[in-house]
C-alpha cells in the first residue's frame, strides 16, 4: 500500500516537472521571438503602442515658422525606447488629469535637408551635416492638454524664437512657470533631458549617441 502511494506521487511529480518545463520553454520561445523582431532602437509608430496621445504635427501643415508643409503625413515615428519612455511619462500626466500633445517626433534626414533649404540658419534649424536628436529618433516637441482637451498655457507658442521660450526666463505668470515645471519634472523622471532655450523640446538621455537616420514611411 505504501509503495503504491509512492508510485502515484512520483508520477504526479513527473507530470508536474514536464508541465513546468513545457511552460518555461514555450514562454522563453516567445521572448526570443520578440527579441528578434524588435530592438530598443527600432523605429516604430507611436500610435501602434498607445492611443493616449494628442497629435498636432505642425510640420505636416503650413502652420509653422517655415510656412511650409515638409512632411507628407502627420505620423509620430520614434525609436522603440523613446516610445516606451514617452508612454511612461504620459501615464504620469494622465494620473494628474493631463495628456501629452505632440508637435514633432523623429525627423528623417531628408526632411532636415528640406527645412535647411528653406531656412539656412543654425539658430532656427539644425544643420543637416551635424544632425539633431530629432534626426536620431530620440527627441520630441511636446506640450500638455487638460482633461477637456484644452492646451495648457506655456507662455509662448511652439517654435517661438525668443528669450520667453527659455526655461531660464522667469518673467512669466505663476501659472505658466508651474506648467513648465510640471512638464519638465515628469519628463526628467522618465529619462528625458530638457533643452534650455525651448520649453517644448525633450531628448531621451539614452538616445543622444544613436545614429542620424533617414527612415521613410508610407502615408496611407
Ligand atoms: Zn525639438
Amino acid at each position: 500500500m505504501k509503495s503504491t502511494v509512492q508510485v502515484i506521487s512520483y508520477s504526479n511529480f513527473l507530470f508536474f516537472l514536464v508541465s513546468f518545463f513545457w511552460i518555461i520553454s514555450s514562454s522563453a520561445q516567445n521572448e526570443v521571438y520578440e527579441d528578434v523582431s524588435l530592438t530598443d532602437t527600432t523605429f516604430v509608430n507611436l500610435k501602434d503602442y498607445s492611443k493616449d496621445f494628442i497629435y498636432d504635427m505642425k510640420y505636416a501643415t503650413e502652420d509653422n515658422f517655415l510656412k511650409a508643409k515638409v512632411y507628407d503625413c502627420a505620423e509620430c515615428f520614434l525609436r522603440l525606447k523613446t516610445v516606451q519612455a514617452l508612454i511612461e511619462a504620459n501615464k504620469d500626466f494622465i494620473k494628474k488629469g493631463y495628456k501629452i500633445k505632440l508637435y514633432d517626433c523623429y525627423r528623417p534626414l531628408s526632411i532636415q535637408n528640406k527645412m535647411w533649404q528653406i531656412v539656412s540658419n543654425p539658430e532656427y534649424v539644425a544643420d543637416p551635416k551635424k544632425g539633431s536628436i530629432h534626426n536620431r529618433g530620440g527627441a520630441v516637441d511636446i506640450s500638455l492638454v487638460d482633461s477637456k482637451g484644452k492646451e495648457v498655457d506655456m507662455g509662448t507658442p511652439f517654435d517661438f524664437f525668443g528669450i520667453q521660450a527659455s526655461h531660464n526666463y522667469t518673467k512669466l505668470s505663476k501659472e505658466v512657470l508651474s506648467n513648465r515645471k510640471f512638464l519638465k519634472k515628469v519628463m526628467i523622471k522618465n529619462g528625458f533631458n530638457s533643452f534650455d532655450s525651448e520649453w517644448w523640446h525633450y531628448n531621451l538621455k539614452t538616445g543622444l549617441k544613436d545614429k542620424v537616420s533617414n527612415q521613410k514611411w508610407d502615408c496611407e
